[in-house]
């Protein structure tokens, strides 16, 4: 097992993770098998107690799992499905030494930081990477260098590699090189200084990736490698390019996957990127643009809806579009209401699709029933997430059935029409953290409805994040008004997809099909919801 570290320095959002995932997807496509862990510094256990204003998007995993959005890339740039041992937080080790405390483990002995949180970080980096069965554990460090609350974890990569060798465990920094000045001179200091610290862990970093606006020019690199006790080839420069999916060619380019390889002494198979390329052109190169909205409640922090973003990208290189997602942040009741529900009509006037994503509490709530509304009464394709479906649920009750203030008892418990009610299992929760339905669960697609035609399947996997479902009490009354509940659960019970099949393309699932969205495989729903906008856009233009 060889073992590859990635921190950061200088600053945080350098595309640490882009560059993890970047040489994740270089080292599986020249044949080898790659796994990935994201250490996060903090003292949650998870992520999913988090609000995405905080730290960006939860992201879900097959296990259940509420991870680091980090996870999403590695497992979107590699294909593969990880685990939740794959995000190791401050919490979860220190959860584990204290359990081991209580049982009596270290019984006799003083606990402490060093060694026994180090060591049981370097356990759970080992563990998970041995468990995976596979040839690379690439580990991205979370947080910067110089932090107080990363020391332990960079503490326990200093002696993984003490006691692995330099030829089973390296390090690869990245860092930011600015551009100062009228004549615009690539400025090394900050990352001279983020080295020297690192340094002074005892750590030297054996390959030096520099984010930067523009290419690197080589008199940096020697002066990078001088300052920083690295070779000039092995400073590598990420610079801005048009797509992040471009990083791994611009690093694989510049010797990035043949270093790595002579350095770990892995076997050296050709790096086969043609699919890749093909992918990243039909991202580039696209024939023309559709205006997908997405009504939410964080639309100010983009990386709360990543993996919708990134769905939306996967479909429209399938789809030959450009996906210009017009963030609409939901109306909320109260003072200038009606206004607000005004100009959100107005900007969906001149969409091609709609989007309402999943979301929790009932800021906003009012003003995506009308969105929702406002699709299904003008016919734009319309697809509702978790809880973008439950809305389209109560929007049809209220509008279609008439049922006035029909609602999820999650907003109002005092509805007479609970057409979205709590799960009865989740009545017995009494702490938040990873207490919901989580992770992937099986469901049943029934034959001749628009979900069958999507995922050409009568059975799928998807991966689920909520506490409330369509109160099963009022299926039959919904269905007898004309929404199809297409996808069911595997007991018969909860209701995971639900269509309008007269519409062009309105339609809303339980579960979070954007986890599970590839490059190469773009979720169904959302390629439906893309080629649906498309039609839509011509027809509408004639
Ligand atoms: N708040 C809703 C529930 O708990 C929807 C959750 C979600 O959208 N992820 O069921």
């Amino acid at each position: 097992m060889k073992y590859i570290f990635v921190s950061g320095g200088v600053l945080s959002g350098l595309g640490k993770g882009i560059a993890t995932s970047s040489l994740g997807l270089l080292l599986k496509r020249s044949g080898l098998k790659v796994t990935a862990i994201k250490v996060d510094p903090y003292l949650n256990c998870d992520a999913g107690t988090m609000n995405p204003y905080e730290h960006g998007e939860v992201f879900v995993l097959h296990d259940g799992g509420e991870v680091d959005l980090d996870l999403g890339n590695y497992e979107r740039f590699l294909d593969i499905t990880l685990s939740s041992e794959h995000n190791i937080t401050t919490g979860k080790i220190y959860r584990s030494v204290i359990e081991k405390e209580r049982r009596g483990d270290y019984l006799g002995k003083t606990v402490q930081i060093i060694p026994h949180i180090v060591q049981e970080i370097k356990n759970t980096i080992t563990n998970v990477g041995k468990g995976s069965g596979c040839d690379v554990c690439l580990i991205e460090l979370g947080g910067t260098v110089g932090d107080m609350e990363s020391m332990p974890f960079l503490e326990a990569a200093r002696q993984l590699h003490m006691e692995l060798g330099g030829g089973d465990v390296i390090f690869i920094h990245t860092t930011l090189i600015p551009i100062m000045g009228v004549v615009g001179e690539q400025k090394t200091k900050p990352t001279q200084h983020s080295v020297k610290e690192l340094r002074s862990i005892g750590i030297q970093p054996d390959i030096i990736i520099g984010r930067c606006s523009e290419p690197l020019a080589q008199t940096t690199k020697e002066k990078i490698s001088l300052f920083c006790n690295v070779p000039v080839k092995a400073v590598f420069t990420a610079h801005d390019v048009s797509t992040v999916y471009r990083v791994p060619i611009l690093l694989h380019e510049q010797g990035l996957t043949d270093y790595v390889r002579d350095r770990l002494e892995l076997k050296k198979n050709v790096t086969d990127l043609d699919a890749w390329r093909e992918f990243v052109e039909r991202i580039e190169r696209p024939k023309e643009t559709i205006k997908i909205a997405l009504v939410g409640k964080y639309t100010g922090l983009k990386d709360s809806y990543i993996s919708h973003y990134k769905a939306f990208e996967h479909s429209g290189a399938k789809a030959g579009v450009s996906i210009d997602v017009v963030w609409i942040d939901a109306p909320e009741r109260g003072v200038g209401f009606e206004e607000e529900l005004r100009g959100m009509r107005e900007q969906l006037s001149s969409v091609h699709g709609i989007l309402v994503p999943g979301g929790f509490g009932v800021r906003g709530t009012e003003g995506k029933i009308e969105a929702i509304r406002y699709a299904r009464e003008n016919n734009i394709p319309f697809l509702g997430i978790c809880l973008g479906f439950q809305l389209a649920v109560s929007e049809f009750a209220r509008n279609v059935m008439g049922l006035e203030g029909a609602n999820s008892t999650e907003f109002d418990e005092q509805t007479r029409y609970p057409v979205v009610d709590i799960l009865p299992e989740q009545l017995r929760v009494t702490q938040m953290g990873a207490t919901m339905r989580l992770g992937a669960q099986k469901c049943i697609i029934r034959k001749d409805t628009l979900a069958y035609g999507l995922y050409d399947a009568g059975e799928i996997y998807e991966r689920h994040r909520h506490r409330y479902e369509i109160n099963p009490d009022w299926i039959e009354r919904i269905e007898d008004a004309g929404m199809v509940f297409s996808g069911i659960s595997e007991d018969g019970i909860k209701m995971e997809i639900g269509e309008l099949p007269d519409a062009r393309y309105h339609i809303g699932c339980q579960f979070h099909p954007e986890f599970l969205s590839r490059p190469e495989k773009p979720a169904p729903l959302f390629l439906g919801l893309v080629k649906a906008a498309k039609n839509f856009k011509r027809k509408r233009e004639g």
